[in-house]
């Protein structure tokens, strides 16, 4: 049986994208690739206050950079287009006219005020407040009256009471509502604008969507979206609700925290491989063990029974493990590509590169690597391989620089770097070595003398690639006072 698999990812551009929208939209994406099916991309940019074009290339660019490519959608194009709702609004003209003439939607002029008494009074009768239809069946009369009356009108649909909604849901299994607590609910507001419920029935509809996954807060919307698949006498897609993201604290995701936007992190200096392994834990686990995968891997083995119910966790500790472990694998050079806008940040290298800078800004991201959870904090180490000042010194390296040996490691080290003529890493290990065996030493008490002479630290990066990075005249200069 070969079934045409389409999933898409339906944002409103009304921010960036978050750490749970890329969540749904791989979840989307993987389904498709896995399946053999289409992935599209659409905007939900009704709501036109806080719809932007700046959010919508947000969101756009942040899926490029996680790889996460559609084939149907926004800049895609394809053959079920346009992909905004904002121009699509004469389709879903079309279908109200449908609705209106077979009864199942109708006209209505209530107004806030006469909402919100019916409102009070329901929630005086302990009842939930609900739309029960006071403009259901109105006489042509009071229509005319209303409307003459310059009342503001909007569409409400007529939701058939004591039907049992079931949401055959791939992660949440069913879920059954009744749809007797929905009301009668509005689909279009009076400036002629249909609402979500509305607009994303008639968008899967027409787009021929097979599966829909997407966010836990969308579940209790879904039996409005059923009944509306019922009255235009169409198949509803299947569904797949993700858990809600907590924070460590137990608390939702927000997506006003600064720190859930997705370019957020690749401004931070995360990799997008890092963020995509991340994200797809939060909800799904893999059969065994395995804690890395690919956008390729995560292709054949991704499934939604594999996907828990329960929230998922957002720990930035994960985060900064997975994409430790990704800049280790990565490519010395990307990284170092990578790496220069936080070393410009600090005045270094600005204007074009020369080969040697390249090469030493790779040796030296090479050299940081184990103590990077991300890119940025390269900053945190920059100034021990630059430049002839020490960075400012801890008070504990004093004790070990008038350490009765110090001097003369110092001295003896000096020596030998005036002299060298290889500065390599492999040769500044070489000299290290050679001082301890000359002055009978332990590594240590020669280590830490000119780890602290050197770059004012206790501890830090391996001292030879600092030696072989600052060059001669920097280190020179450094331990020019001793
Ligand atoms: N526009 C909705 C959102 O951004 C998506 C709704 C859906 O996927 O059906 O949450």
């Amino acid at each position: 049986m070969s079934v045409n698999i389409r999933t898409r990812f339906a944002p409103s551009p009304t921010g960036p994208l978050h750490i749970g929208g890329a969540r749904s939209a791989l979840f989307d994406y993987l389904i498709a690739r896995k399946l053999g099916g289409t992935f599209i991309v659409r905007s939900e940019d009704t709501d036109r206050e806080r719809s932007s074009a700046a959010s919508e290339q947000n969101i756009l660019e942040a899926l490029r950079w996680l790889h996460i490519d559609w084939d149907e959608g926004i800049d895609a194009g394809g053959a079920y287009g346009p992909y905004r709702q904002t121009e699509r609004l004469a389709l879903y003209g079309q279908y109200t006219e449908r609705l209106l003439k077979d009864g199942k939607a109708y006209h209505c002029y209530c107004t806030e005020e006469e909402l919100e008494a019916e409102r009070r009074s329901q929630l005086a009768r302990g009842e939930t407040p609900r739309y029960i239809g006071a403009c259901r069946h109105l006489t042509e009369e009071q229509r005319a009256a209303y409307e003459a009356a310059g009342r503001k009108k909007v569409v409400r649909f007529h939701v058939p009471v004591g039907e049992q909604l079931v949401v055959r849901d791939l992660i949440r299994g069913e879920v059954v509502f009744d749809s007797g607590g929905i009301g009668d609910f509005i689909i279009v507001k009076s400036d002629g604008i249909p609402v979500y419920n509305y607009a994303v029935v008639i968008d899967d509809i027409t787009m021929n969507i097979t599966h829909v996954i997407r966010g836990d807060e969308h579940l209790s919307n879904t039996p409005r979206q059923l009944v509306l698949y019922q009255a235009l006498g169409e198949p509803a897609p299947v569904f797949g609700h993700v858990s809600l993201i907590l924070n460590t604290e137990g608390h939702k995701m927000s997506k006003r925290d600064g720190d859930t936007a997705v370019l957020d992190y690749r401004a931070k200096g995360y990799l997008p491989e890092a963020l995509v392994n991340f994200v797809v834990l939060l909800g799904w686990s893999p059969s065994d063990e395995r804690e890395f995968f690919t956008l390729e891997e995560l292709t054949e083995q991704f499934s939604l029974e594999r996907v828990a119910k329960s929230p998922a966790v957002f720990d930035v500790n994960k985060l900064n493990y997975i994409n430790a472990h990704y800049l280790k694998q990565a490519d010395p050079d990307r990284l170092a590509h990578l790496a220069l806008p936080y070393l410009r940040e600090e005045g270094l290298f600005v204007g074009e590169l020369t080969d040697e800078a390249q090469r030493w800004i790779r040796d030296f991201v090479q050299a940081v690597l184990d103590h990077l959870a991300y890119l940025a904090q390269v900053k945190e180490y920059i100034h021990y391989f630059t430049g002839s000042e020490v960075p400012a010194a801890q008070a504990e390296v004093q004790d070990i620089l008038t350490g009765e040996q110090a001097p003369q490691v110092i001295r003896l080290f000096k020596d030998k770097i005036q002299t060298a003529e290889d500065l390599s890493a492999e040769a500044v290990k070489g000299i290290i070595k050679a001082v301890t065996k000359e002055l009978k030493l332990s590594g240590k008490l020669v280590f830490m003398p000119l780890r602290a002479a050197l770059t004012g630290q206790m501890h830090g990066p391996e001292l030879y690639h600092i030696v072989s990075l600052l060059g001669r005249e920097n280190v020179l200069r450094r331990l020019a006072r001793y």
